[in-house]
């Protein structure tokens, strides 16, 4: 066999399948061309699924003529004006987007009072003025295979739209009408785009992050825990405006939520991170959705930090409408009534305490309020200077139980005989790293020989496939993780561990021990969700009681 260059008429369509390999691809690539273009009205139209068109129009720069000839060509672009790829301040960089898409459908540009068929280069005068409308006809009608494996034209609208979604969410800023039904104006800010996107139920669910750590900043808004979806959908994440899909930020979200939130569940979120440019490399794939980070764990942290910052204290502030800000109560901080919580022999019971010294009138202004009956043996109903509470015993208490567990530390226990586990050389090192992070997660262990890691001590109170666990923490690790699938496998022991020994539903209680459990929770960091994310009270103000009964 002999070897030969390929036709450019071929390496277009082989590097098309990279860059376009579906109509939402192509979308995608004309936007992003249009906001390149300084655009801040963006029209989208997508017929059939994006089959028989689509068409995108800008009132960008748009381009002179030499431009328009050569924006055809394979490996020309504007936006790389030094030859820095860790400069890159544009959507777009890599000069494939139109020669693909030209080869492999019928496309025009229209820009500048020119019109361009891209398919054969002539260029005529045209009636539109200013900026660019590009048509792209018949897309893949010249790839049978490819035509093959589009889905449904419904399905194929659908990832169009995700898109449209995420760009649209990318840049508040610009206004997008698509398919002349989803119209985002530039009144319309991430919030309210985000609630018409994400649905209704988001409406004040979302609470504000913003942090920062040096030049990095993360900002945007995440689900409070009661609010969550069975799949990632409504996940959007950017980096330097550009919607990504990456390991390292979804698994921040996760961990931010670990114990707020089942592992099933996801939470929902619109956060952008902006990073220095030379801090973060887009040009890992053709379509740019994947970045490498240069510092993971400090971008993880940083997230972590930002996202359980808030969503500790929006159950307090949604719903009961006073927070939990206890400043100017401290007066009546003597109330401590204590819940028995023996944390390392297993009475969770709440035991025998002195009846709280606290005086009804003190308690009715503390966030819980004074707790007047228990019902059903499982909810607690209190009363507060704003209106009515009613509390879940049972998560109530679990929540105590578990922040105790964690708090209290993790009691090791030294093994007689020490685990020895064979990893491969980058398993060893990855688990290395974090040594010390295990070490607080109860886990001691230490290099042995070459290529094994031996486990010297392990949390006393709980057994688990240790190495497995190793295992995937060092997986973790290596795909740019801290050791934190040990901490949530912990995790799930503690819970279960929490849930067994709290107070159950059908428990009857006493009003004093009503009363010392909800001085508990108020101490309790998280109080609000039980570790599943449910709520563990809620609040009827006095307004609200009002307005139902007419008053
Ligand atoms: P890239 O975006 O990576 O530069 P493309 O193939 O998508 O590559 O576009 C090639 C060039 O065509 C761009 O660099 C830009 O100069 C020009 N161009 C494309 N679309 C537009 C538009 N909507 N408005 C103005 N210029 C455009
Ligand atoms: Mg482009």
């Amino acid at each position: 066999m002999s070897v030969r260059l390929l036709p450019d008429s071929l390496i277009d369509i082989i590097a098309a399948g990279e860059v376009v390999d579906k109509p939402a691809n192509v979308v995608k690539e004309l936007v992003e061309n249009s906001l390149d273009a300084g655009a801040d009205e963006i029209t989208i139209d997508v017929r059939d699924g994006g089959r028989t068109l689509i068409m995108v129009v800008d009132n960008g720069v748009g381009m002179y003529r030499s431009d328009l000839e050569k924006s055809i060509l394979r490996h020309a672009t504007s936006k790389l004006p030094t030859d820095d790829l860790l400069d890159i301040k544009f959507m777009g960089f890599r000069g494939e987007a139109l020669p693909s898409i030209a080869s492999v459908s019928g496309m025009s540009i229209e820009t500048n009072g020119l019109f361009m068929d891209a398919n054969s280069g002539r260029i005529i005068p045209s009636p539109h003025e200013s900026g660019t409308c590009v048509k792209v006809k018949n897309l893949f009608q010249n790839v049978p295979a490819r035509l093959k494996f589009l889905r449904s034209d419904r399905s194929e609208m659908m990832s169009v739209s995700e898109i449209v979604f995420r760009l649209a969410l990318a840049r508040p800023d610009v206004s997008f009408i698509y398919n002349n039904k989803l119209r985002l104006g530039k009144e319309d800010d991430a919030l309210a785009r985000f609630e018409i996107i994400a649905g209704q139920d988001c409406r004040g669910k979302m609470v504000q992050i913003c942090e920062t750590d040096g030049e990095i900043k993360i900002s945007g808004f995440v689900s409070t825990p009661i609010l969550r979806r069975a799949s990632s959908i409504h996940q959007y994440l950017f980096v330097n405006r550009r919607p990504v899909r990456d390991k390292v930020l979804a698994g921040a979200l996760r961990a931010a939520y670990f114990d707020v939130m089942h592992a099933r569940e996801y939470p929902l979120c619109c956060l952008y991170l902006d990073i220095p440019s030379h801090m973060v490399d887009v040009n890992v794939s053709p379509s740019k959705t994947d970045v490498r980070f240069l510092e993971p764990s400090r971008i993880r942290d940083l997230m972590v930090r930002a996202i359980r910052s808030k969503i500790g204290e929006s159950h307090s502030k949604q719903d009961s409408g006073f927070g939990f800000q206890r400043s100017g109560l401290q007066d009546v901080g003597c109330v401590q009534p204590h819940l028995d919580l023996e944390v390392n022999n297993t009475t969770f019971q709440i035991g025998d305490f002195e009846s709280p010294q606290v005086p009804v009138g003190n308690q009715l202004s503390l966030p819980l309020g004074f707790a007047r009956a228990q019902i059903g043996s499982k909810y607690i109903l209190a009363e507060s200077n704003n209106g009515l509470i009613i509390i879940d015993q049972h998560a109530a208490h679990e929540r105590i139980v578990y922040e105790k567990l964690k708090k209290g530390g993790v009691l090791r226990q030294q093994l007689l005989i020490p685990h020895v586990l064979h990893m491969t050389d980058d398993d060893v090192a990855a688990v290395l790293d974090v040594r010390s992070d295990l070490e607080d997660s109860g886990l001691v262990v230490e290099r042995f020989g070459e290529t094994d890691i031996a486990i010297y001590e392990k949390p006393a109170d709980w057994d688990m496939d240790w190495p497995e666990c190793l295992k995937s923490v060092a997986a973790q690790v290596r795909a740019g993780g801290t050791g934190n699938s040990l901490k949530e496998a912990l995790h799930a022991k503690l819970a279960t561990y929490a849930c067994h020994h709290s107070v159950r539903a059908g428990q009857k209680l006493s009003l004093e021990q009503m009363n010392a459990l909800l001085r508990q929770i108020e101490e309790t960091e998280r109080g609000g969700f039980c570790n599943h994310g449910r709520p563990v009270w809620k609040t009827f103000s006095f307004d609200e009681l009002d307005s139902e009964f007419e008053r």
